[in-house]
């Protein structure tokens, strides 16, 4: 039986009265989000210092049986901000005290990284260690953590895109309560040299089981950094149609395969790349109820000089000069049907839609983005993230499907592929007015429909938001649910870390 008083009262005779927040500001601010589901206020907060006061929060929890949401930095605005997945979990805000960059290792390239660490904070120490390497970046807020981001599998632009892929060890709380140290890590002498540079050491891989699931509390994870090029030269094309979303991918995966752009492409629709500057024109003259028209789209792309569909890449290289002959390569693979029209490195720095893409293939962390929060009013905000072969008959196609889902809805249609060799993600932002019930509700029928149509495509997302983990565990098969559970038996058999994250456990 859960004995939530006695939980509280245990943490703050071992951890300190100041470990623990149950004021009704404080539980209402972590309950906020930006889903069309409402607000999911946990009972309070927890403020652990370190690994041991986390084991001691999640001992706590299996003996006073109640249930507990972990966050970082609780920036995963979108997808949940840092509300738990269910009222009345505990959150433990990691991030308050535990954000510590331990260790930059400048001879080999990693961080070793707390989960407080925010993009804009490990940017901050790079850059007063003389600027050698750089962190990959994503374009949402600075604010947001560099373990958090990986463990949901978020990603970034530059070539350590990969976020989960290029963290490397981790030490982490189980949910029984028990330290587990993965990789090099499980070296039982103390002391593993390996920890934070072999990514597969002796036995099974064990660490992808903590990225978007909820088996553990991750307490340090080591994270590779690149080494910053002297020179970053972007380039841009733009298209007015709409269907050159087909031309654009065909090309994206010529380029892609041989690695010829060392970047993944950002091929992002108007709104997408406009809609973070200004605010919808449209909406108060039809409330809401309407998706822009083609001539509002149109009146965007005169004022930034940008079409339908904007692609962004970048090269890396010893001077800008040195890079001329691959821009001409682009340009000639771009220009060859007369649709595109080019925009330069130089010209991109002064628009500010294409400045965001610049930062993001820098590794400099920007807010700008955060500005497609504000095309409709209300603050409302889902993101729904599938994704398709990188084959421009395919992607078109998808288009047309998403365009037609958000224009039945009275959704603006904002969304942008970021386009590796043989898969692109699509980033499909839902915007709405959170303060009103029917856009809440549009919003979420919006997104429901979007996932219904393409899973009937084979098409499956990559990474979703809390009011929809448990839909989209619902799509997977009995074996695969199966298989979930039962890690989770093992790891956390009291199911007390966050119970229904990823649709795992009730
Ligand atoms: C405009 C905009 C642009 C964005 N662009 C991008 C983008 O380019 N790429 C991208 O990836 N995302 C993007 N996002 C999404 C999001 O804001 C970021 O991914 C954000 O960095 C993740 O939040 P966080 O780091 O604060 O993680 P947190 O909120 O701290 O964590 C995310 C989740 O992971 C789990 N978790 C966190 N820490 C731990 C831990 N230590 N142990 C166990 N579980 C844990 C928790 O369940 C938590 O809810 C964007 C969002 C917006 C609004």
């Amino acid at each position: 039986m859960r004995k939530v008083e006695e939980f509280f009262a245990n943490i703050a005779a071992k951890l300190g009265e100041d470990a623990v927040n149950r004021a009704e500001e404080t539980v209402s601010r972590y309950g906020e989000n930006t889903m069309p589901g409402g607000s999911r206020p946990p009972l309070g907060v927890v403020y652990p210092r370190s690994t041991e006061e986390v084991q001691v929060i999640v001992r706590a929890a299996n003996e006073f049986d109640v249930a507990l949401y972990p966050v970082s930095t609780g920036n995963n605005i979108g997808l949940g901000s840092r509300s738990p997945v269910h009222v009345g979990q505990v959150v433990v805000d990691l991030g308050r005290h535990m954000n510590r960059i331990i260790e930059v290792n400048d001879k080999l390239g990693y961080a070793v990284v707390e989960p407080g660490v925010s993009y804009q904070t490990m940017y901050d120490e790079l850059v007063r260690q003389g600027n050698k390497y750089m962190i990959d970046v994503t374009s949402g807020p600075p604010q947001g953590g560099v373990m958090g981001n990986a463990l949901d599998k978020g990603a970034g632009y530059a070539p350590y895109f990969d976020h989960f892929g290029m963290s490397c060890g981790m030490e982490v709380v189980l949910g029984n309560g028990e330290i587990l140290r993965t990789g090099d890590g499980a070296l039982a002498t103390g002391n593993q040299l390996n920890w934070h540079t072999s990514k597969y050491s002796y036995g099974p891989i064990i660490d992808g089981l903590f990225a978007q699931s909820n088996y553990g509390i991750v307490t340090r994870m080591g994270m590779w950094l690149m080494p910053r090029p002297p020179a970053i030269r972007s380039f841009h094309f733009t298209y007015e149609d709409d269907d050159a979303l087909e031309e654009i991918t065909d090309i994206c995966r010529i380029l892609k395969m041989s690695n010829y752009v060392p970047t993944l492409f950002r091929v992002a629709n108007d709104l997408y790349t406009c809609g973070a500057e200004v605010v919808s024109e449209e909406f108060t003259q039809s409330g809401g109820q309407k998706s822009i028209s083609d001539e509002g789209r149109k009146r965007l792309w005169q004022q930034f000089g940008l079409g339908s569909w904007t692609v962004s890449g970048a090269f890396y290289g010893p001077s800008m000069e040195a890079m001329d002959p691959q821009i001409q390569r682009v340009r000639d693979l771009f220009g060859r049907s007369g649709k595109a029209r080019y925009i330069s490195h130089e010209d991109a720095e002064n628009i500010n839609p294409l400045k965001v893409a610049i930062n993001a293939f820098s590794g400099v962390p920007s807010a700008s983005e955060l500005g497609l929060l504000r095309w409709r009013p209300g603050g409302g905000n889902t993101w729904f993230l599938p994704g398709t072969p990188t084959d421009g008959q395919i992607a078109n196609e998808f288009q047309k499907v998403g365009r037609a889902i958000y224009e039945k809805h009275g959704m603006d249609y904002m969304v942008m592929n970021v386009c590796a060799a043989r898969f692109m993600r699509g980033l499909h932002v839902i915007t709405f007015n959170r303060e009103d019930e029917d856009e809440c509700r549009r919003a979420d029928a919006c997104y429901r429909e979007l996932s219904e149509e393409l899973v009937r495509r084979g098409v499956f997302v990559g990474r979703a938001p809390i009011d929809y983990q448990k839909f989209h565990m619902d799509q997977t098969t009995d074996s695969f649910r199966d298989a979930c559970s039962g890690i989770k038996n093992v790891f956390d058999p009291k199911g007390i870390i966050a119970p229904g994250r990823y649709g795992i456990g009730e």
